[in-house]
């Protein structure tokens, strides 16, 4: 989501984030206490607001405010969200937007109950919509909030006679859904369905699941649905994994079941899954593209000492990420693998701070070295991304205190070179590193004995999917759809 103090930022301040959807249909169960579980396990996707919208079949509650989803909801708001539908929203966003306002869901007052919709993603076309919906700069704070409004727009230009109708929302979405660009993987309520979209490329993930139970006649029965970003909130809301949504997917869940339908230009649909969900972003017991998070990242780390070895004593992850691709180094290279770093539990987000002082600072506060598993020691230290270098340079400089002999960083996945237009946190390209200095200096830069990245080809192996079938513009400039204007980007349409 987009905040838009003034159209400029668009392009200038690059205000990015990646959220965490959720969606749960099931009469009889206590939705908004499932939302809430579904919600905390999304938490990695966004700690800055949290919020649900319920649905008891004649009024939509929303609840939502800044904070993690702990501080917001407490059993005494739960206890009052009583209903059979619910959507909720967990937001990650960085500079400039951390109001009250763009937390979600958005709510429009619209038809008997109006609807509701969380979105995880950015979009790339939102000036372009905002003129559309007739709000000038200034007069929205998000890219979510145009959306929302544009479908509030089409919904009240059906006739009278359909205002009511079941099936307003959907019509208004049919409406509006061509006209969107970028990533955007929403879910959306009126007073009686539950609604979930995925962008035509699926950059961002959402995925599907069900409740069953055994009935009378001894059968199991599907008894209700739910939507969430990644699989594991489905596992801990009590409920099955059923399938990922297909790129340009639209399902429509109300008391007749699941309904699938295809709403965008087959043309647009090109599978386009962020890469850096594999590599950073969700949770390692996701299922992404039909495999799990985890045992890619542990693949990831093979390949990276196959392609780039090193003689070294220990080789160690940094937390939380680089750790299973640590596994897999050490497995493959044959050298012990140990735990280097502790990470302090209780540490928010580093990679926000404003400058690169706080954010070394940051890192100190977040990792504390093992002294006893360093001194003497050469080390591989593994790690997920290069991005600023904040972290690699503060650590290496943490391990040589501590008495390490050699320090080798390793990362499992090619450095960053360019700007994310689809909701991942990534600063401007004048603060990539890769994106100037060689890579065969950068070990110089952040004062390590050697350094080493996976490649692209080898990262995709890793994965185990088609290489097609991911968005990896960050490292290499090329995008899956249109994005605005920014003079170095090669944009593909
Ligand atoms: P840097 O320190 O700037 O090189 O960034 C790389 C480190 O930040 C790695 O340890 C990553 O795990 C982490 N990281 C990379 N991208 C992000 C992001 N978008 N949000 C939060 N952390 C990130």
């Amino acid at each position: 989501m987009l905040s838009a103090l003034g159209l400029g930022m668009w392009q200038n301040e690059r205000v990015k984030e990646s959220c965490g959807v959720f969606g749960v249909y099931a009469p009889g169960v206590p939705v908004a206490q499932v939302t809430y579980d579904g919600l905390f396990t999304l938490q990695h996707r966004g700690q800055e607001s949290a919020g649900m919208a319920v649905s008891d079949g004649e009024t939509i509650m929303v609840y939502k405010d800044m904070g993690l989803v702990s501080n917001v909801f407490d059993e005494h708001s739960l206890a009052t969200l009583q209903g059979f539908l619910a959507i909720g929203h967990t937001r990650y966003s960085t500079t400039g937007s951390s109001t009250w306002k763009n937390a979600q869901p958005a709510y429009r007052p619209v038809g008997p109950a109006g609807f509701a919709l969380g979105h995880n993603g950015n979009l790339t076309n939102t000036e372009r919509l905002a003129e559309k919906a007739g709000m000038l700069p200034g007069m929205f704070t998000s890219d979510s909030d145009v959306l929302a409004e544009l479908l509030a727009q089409a919904y009240q230009n059906q006739g009278d006679s359909d205002l009511n109708s079941a099936h307003a929302l959907e019509k208004a979405l049919l409406e509006v859904l061509p006209e969107i660009e970028g990533a955007f993987s929403l879910v959306l309520m009126d007073a009686f369905r539950l609604i979930g979209i995925r962008d035509p490329n699926g950059l961002r993930p959402l995925c599907l699941g069900e409740y069953r139970e055994f009935g009378p006649d001894g059968a199991e029965h599907v008894t209700g649905w739910l939507l969430a970003s990644e699989s594991p909130a489905l596992t801990v809301a009590g409920a099955k994994f059923v399938r990922e949504l297909e790129p340009g997917e639209m399902v429509i869940i109300d008391d007749s079941g699941v309904r699938t339908f295809m709403p965008f230009e087959a043309s647009r649909i090109k599978p386009s899954l962020c890469i850096f969900e594999f590599v950073y972003f969700a949770r390692p017991d996701s299922i992404l593209y039909n495999k799990e998070v985890h045992g890619a990242r542990r693949r990831m780390g093979e390949l990276l000492a196959k392609q780039h070895p090193v003689d070294a004593d220990l080789v160690m992850g940094v937390p939380d990420s680089g750790v299973p691709a640590a596994e897999g180094f050490a497995r493959f290279c044959g050298i012990p693998y140990g735990q280097g770093l502790v990470k302090n539990r209780y540490i928010g987000r580093t990679f926000i701070d404003p400058t690169p002082e706080a954010r070394a600072r940051s890192v100190r506060r977040k990792l504390s070295p093992l002294t006893e598993n360093i001194t003497g020691k050469s080390l591989v230290v593994v790690d997920d991304s290069f991005v600023r270098g904040t972290t690699s340079r503060a650590l290496v400089k943490m391990l040589r205190d501590a008495g390490a002999k050699e320090v080798h960083m390793r990362f499992s996945s090619p450095p960053f070179k360019w700007p994310c237009f689809y909701g991942i946190d990534i600063p401007s390209r004048d603060e990539l590193v890769a994106a100037h200095v060689p890579v065969d200096e950068i070990a110089q830069l952040i004062g390590a004995d050697s350094v080493g990245f996976l490649s692209l080809d080898q990262l995709v192996e890793a994965i185990g999917v088609e290489g097609g079938r991911f968005c990896n513009g960050c490292l290499t400039g090329v995008y899956p759809s249109a994005v605005p204007d920014f003079e170095e980007a090669k944009a593909i349409v």
